[in-house]
């Protein structure tokens, strides 16, 4: 009797092994499987990894043949242009299928198809699934079939739906390929950094892989999740999950994250904070805050364009500054703003920043400095570990003004007061700023207004040992409301 054709598993943002429908379906299909991983730099495009996302993509993809190993099968790893590099896999190996979970870019969309159309045109099987999403973008719509543009009445149209699939579970073996294929070195790939490895912070802080990302998950509803609505918007407590890298490469599913949030909600594992919310709306805000990713792929799939432009069409006239100037002193995190700053070098040392410092230091960008967001961006999707094509984009869009359900534009964080009330005590600043250490807590958020007294006590020489304020914040919130001024009533 002759072996059935193997089949291609290709993992792209599934790095794991639980919940994955398409390791799920080809182990159904009974054939020997090949589980492939393609770096891509060559297919051209603008979003290619950047370079905290590669840091992580590479202990991932360590954590992910490891897991393979131990069912039996091995992670090929190939690099090139996908549709070359697997079209050369299947004809090297008489491969008769091809298995992956979809992707929703623009760009990531149209090489899928490709792909797709090419393999059935060969007589040989294209099956795709949703790996990524609770929901996939067409099946939260409008009465209308069309896409939600406001976040609210998704998230409610989200929670009428019949309630995400149930995670598969983790295949107890999998019948891995066993002819002789070559694959790459991942040391080959150079995708940590080495002179210099800014990147050498990020070990303490991170566990990559489908393991890590079930801890983070269970040591968050053990913990952080009790007090999640009140604590969220604190990067002082480090109470949110920290789980969108592990999501961003697909470590986790949300409908594993959503499965076990209701659970540890039904049995009551996790106590009530006492004062505030309750134990449902905790949940219920951290769920809904999953709901903001698919929010985004929404807008992400029905925009192809939201990384590039501007949804609304008047900011696309928007009068921002050329300034490299402005530009690195924010990238530096020294901008004379600590609340700013402090987000700055947590991103630059960790690959991470907590969302609310991140709302701020946009604003900062793209109000004060009035620097484009896309560059705001660039700069994010370069430096995260979760940098992710619609979370970010959707991000910068909002916080711009510029999105759907955006925060208006003449909306201004005040870093000052958003500091006061985020960093109470000034313990995010004086741990990311440590120049500002001595500051009390009065004057951390705005050292210029200290008396001279009590910056001499602090060791703060304001110009040398922390920059003076690169813009006032008075003038350049006008400034920011001028500009606005210019594009305002146009269409
Ligand atoms: P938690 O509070 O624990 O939330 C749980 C999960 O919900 C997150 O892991 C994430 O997957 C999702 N989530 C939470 N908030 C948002 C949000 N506002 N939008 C979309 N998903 C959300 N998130 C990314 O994953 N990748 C990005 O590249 C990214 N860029 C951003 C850029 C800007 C300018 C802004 C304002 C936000 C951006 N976000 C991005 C969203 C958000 O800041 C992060 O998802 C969040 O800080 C991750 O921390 P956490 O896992 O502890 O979140």
């Amino acid at each position: 009797m002759t072996s059935p054709s193997p089949v291609v598993v290709w993992f792209r943002n599934d790095l794991r092994l639980g919940d994955n429908p398409a390791l799920r379906a080809a182990i159904d299909a009974g054939a020997p499987i090949i589980c492939l991983y393609i770096l891509d730099d060559a297919t051209p495009g603008d979003w290619r990894l950047g370079g905290a996302a590669r840091w992580w993509l590479g202990r991932s993809l360590t954590a992910l043949a490891g897991a393979l190993e131990k069912k039996g099968a091995s992670l090929i790893l190939r690099r090139g242009r996908a549709d070359a590099e697997l079209t050369k896999l299947v004809e090297e190996t008489g491969a008769g299928a091809v298995y992956w979970n979809r992707r929703y870019g623009g760009a990531e969309r149209a090489l899928d198809t490709d792909i797709k159309q090419a393999l059935q045109a060969r007589s040989l099987g294209a099956h795709s699934f949703n790996g990524s999403l609770l929901y996939e973008p067409w099946e939260i719509t409008t009465n209308s079939g069309g896409p939600y543009r406001v976040f609210t009445p998704f998230w409610k149209a989200l929670k009428r739906a019949d309630g995400p699939a149930a995670p598969l579970p983790t295949p107890k073996r999998i019948d891995g390929f066993s002819g002789a294929l070559a694959s790459d070195a991942l040391s080959d790939w150079d995708l940590s950094p080495t002179a210099p490895n800014w990147a050498s912070g990020f070990e303490d802080v991170w566990t990559p892989g489908e393991a890590g990302a079930l801890a983070r998950l269970d040591a968050f509803l053990d913990d952080g999740a009790a007090t999640y609505t009140d604590d969220r918007n604190r990067p002082d407590l480090d109470r949110t999950s920290r789980l969108s890298p592990h999501f961003r490469f697909g470590e986790v599913s949300p409908r594993t994250v959503w499965a076990r949030a209701s659970a540890a909600l039904a049995s009551g594992a996790f106590a009530d904070s006492g004062a505030g919310a309750g134990a449902e709306d905790h949940i219920d805000t951290f769920l809904s805050e999953v709901a903001w990713r698919e929010f985004s792929y929404s807008l992400l799939y029905f925009n192809a364009h939201l990384p590039e432009r501007a949804l609304q069409e008047k900011f696309t006239r928007f009068p921002w500054r050329d300034d490299a100037g402005r530009l690195e002193a924010w990238t530096a995190g020294r901008t004379g703003y600590p609340i700013v700053d402090a987000g700055m070098r947590q991103l630059w040392a960790t690959g991470w920043m907590h969302n609310r410092v991140r709302m701020i230091v946009g604003s900062f960008l793209v109000k004060h400095l009035l620097l484009p967001w896309q560059e705001g961006e660039a700069w994010f999707w370069d430096t995260l570990v979760d940098a992710d094509l619609a979370s970010n984009s959707a991000g910068w869009q909002w916080i711009a003004g510029c999105g759907a359900d955006a925060a208006p534009y003449f909306r201004i964080f005040n870093p000052m007061t958003q500091g006061a009330k985020f960093d109470p005590d000034g313990d995010y600043v004086r741990r990311w700023v440590p120049e500002l250490a001595q500051l009390p807590a009065k004057h951390i958020h705005a050292p210029w207004e200290a008396p001279a007294g009590v910056l001499a006590s602090a060791d703060v020489r304001l110009g040398e040992s922390y920059p003076e304020p690169i813009v006032d914040h008075a003038a350049a919130r006008q400034a920011a409301l001028d500009a606005y001024e210019k594009v305002k009533n146009a269409a």
